[in-house]
């Protein structure tokens, strides 16, 4: 639309422009059209638009036949989209975009996110929509000038912040273009340009820990001319051993480290913190037949290698609100990196029983220990890696505490965003999680099942699973 139609339609909505929204309207049709082609719409995709307005960018994002949902936060605003965008692939809320709870994007295959973003709070709401984990393949974003520089700087400029590599951990950013304040109404005191950014390979961003990167950084960047052996004292003891590790100065300011220099930096500090090896090739599982009956032992890598059966328990966690909790494999595990996976899981090990091992790992993986209740057991096979699991449940709305090394992320989800996620991408969860779920969904559509005696039948339990179901308590 141009500005006369524009002012028109301001009219029609009864809406004047409120400052402290950050309400510029775009009025170039044209360059509307080049924004959203940055975005390099599908039909398949999922778009979310953070502050619609008018529908300037709307129109063209509709046009490309994707699904979209728009969170704007201006009533007004939201019966004008509803009456002039009639599309069935469209839908507009009335919303804060900033208590939008992103979790539900995680169902969603191919998640796109644009916003001429208000000014006012765009770093808070950028930095809501990027928090980790997330699923989004690209986000455009018009944003002040200033904010864009910082989020695509490079090292070495004054630009170049805590804010970019915060950003820049996980993301490519691209600076696409500057944007004359001439092309909105009214008409912003400051320049504006547009970035596009794409999440990075996840192994090419595979820091330890990523809070301890974020403080790192942080602290880094608290005071730009201190060289930082000063700065990071409490983290690097031996900053001359820590310095040489990552190729740089022992005198180095935080603008001369590179992304990939924090990122080893992170990594190495990380590791000095950690409990010891992960790989654990070498610890020894009971070996079982296709009863689940002990015939002997054997280590981690011959049992994997081979395929021979073993035990394993995985535990699923509520909290009060009936929320799961899922954690991400990291990206140092052997098997199923950076799949999402149960809340907590592990082999039995030696002489253990299922219940102490899955105490066991309570203790390790999620730093709790709370009453379980046995949920099923599913047999060995291909699905499973030949393990036989014992599945557990519990209530627990933490805290958490979890080995970064081995967990990249803890996350409560709604069940019904699980449901969708496993069908829509079940790609993205370890094969043993799935059959879990599987089993949780049996035994929760039939909750007698869940009060019989101990170890009591589950009948019409679904094929694979030997469906037991058991009510006592581990303390
Ligand atoms: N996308 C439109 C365009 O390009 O013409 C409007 C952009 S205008 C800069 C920002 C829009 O975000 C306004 O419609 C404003 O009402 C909306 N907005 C402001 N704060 C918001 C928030 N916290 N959540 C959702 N929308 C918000």
């Amino acid at each position: 639309m141009n500005l006369s139609e524009l002012r028109r339609a301001l009219e029609r909505a009864r809406v004047r422009p409120v400052k402290s929204l950050g309400q510029n309207f775009l009025h170039d049709q044209n360059l509307a059209r080049w924004i959203v082609d940055q975005a390099r719409i599908e039909p398949a995709d999922f778009v979310v638009e953070i502050g619609p307005g008018l529908g300037a960018l709307t129109a063209e994002i509709l046009r490309r036949g994707a699904r979209l949902l728009a969170l704007e936060k201006d009533a007004r605003l939201v019966d004008f989209l509803r009456e002039n965008f009639p599309a069935p692939n469209f839908e507009v809320r009335h919303i804060d975009a900033l208590a939008f709870d992103t979790r539900g994007l995680f169902a969603e295959p191919n998640v796109k996110i644009i916003g001429n973003l208000p000014y006012y709070v765009s770093s808070q709401l950028l930095l809501r929509f990027l928090e980790q984990p997330v699923h989004i393949t690209l986000c455009l974003w018009m944003l002040q000038d200033e904010m864009a520089r910082r989020l695509s700087a490079e090292p070495r400029t004054a630009e170049y912040g805590a804010l970019t590599l915060r950003v820049q951990l996980h993301h490519h950013v691209e600076y696409l273009r500057k944007i004359s304040n001439r092309v909105f109404f009214p008409q912003p005191d400051v320049v504006s340009a547009i970035v596009r950014l794409t999440p990075r390979e996840e192994n090419d961003s595979a820091v330890r820990d990523d809070a301890l990167f974020e403080h790192l950084v942080r602290a880094g960047f608290s005071q730009r001319r201190k060289q930082l052996p000063k700065l990071l004292s409490h983290y690097a003891g031996d900053w001359e051993t820590a310095a040489k590790k990552i190729g740089a100065s022992p005198h180095a300011r935080a603008e001369e480290l590179s992304r990939e220099q924090w990122i080893v930096l992170t990594n190495y500090l990380a590791r000095q913190q950690e409990r010891g090896p992960t790989d654990g090739a070498a610890e020894c599982f009971p070996v079982v037949d296709e009863h689940d009956r002990k015939t002997g032992t054997a280590k981690r890598a011959e049992v994997h290698a081979n395929n021979l059966r073993h035990r394993a328990v995985h535990i699923l966690i509520f909290n009060a609100t009936g929320e799961v909790l899922l954690q991400k494999r990291s990206a140092w595990k052997d098997r199923h990196p950076l799949r999402w996976d149960s809340s907590a899981a592990g082999h039995v090990e030696g002489d253990e029983t299922y219940d102490e091992t899955a105490m066991r790992e309570l203790k390790e993986e999620l730093g709790v220990s709370v009453h379980l209740q046995v949920m099923g057991k599913i047999l060995a096979s291909e699905k499973t890696g030949q393990e036989f699991i014992t599945v557990y449940k519990a209530e627990c709305d933490g805290p958490f505490r979890f080995p970064p090394e081995e967990i990249k992320a803890l996350k409560f989800f709604p069940v019904e965003i699980v449901e969708r996620w496993v069908v829509n991408k079940p790609e993205d969860f370890a094969p043993g999680f799935l059959e879990c779920w599987r089993l949780w969904r049996v035994s929760n559509s039939h909750p007698e099942r869940s009060r019989g005696t101990p170890w009591s039948y589950v009948k019409g339990s679904a094929a694979g699973f030997l469906g037991f179901a058991r009510n006592d308590k581990l303390s």
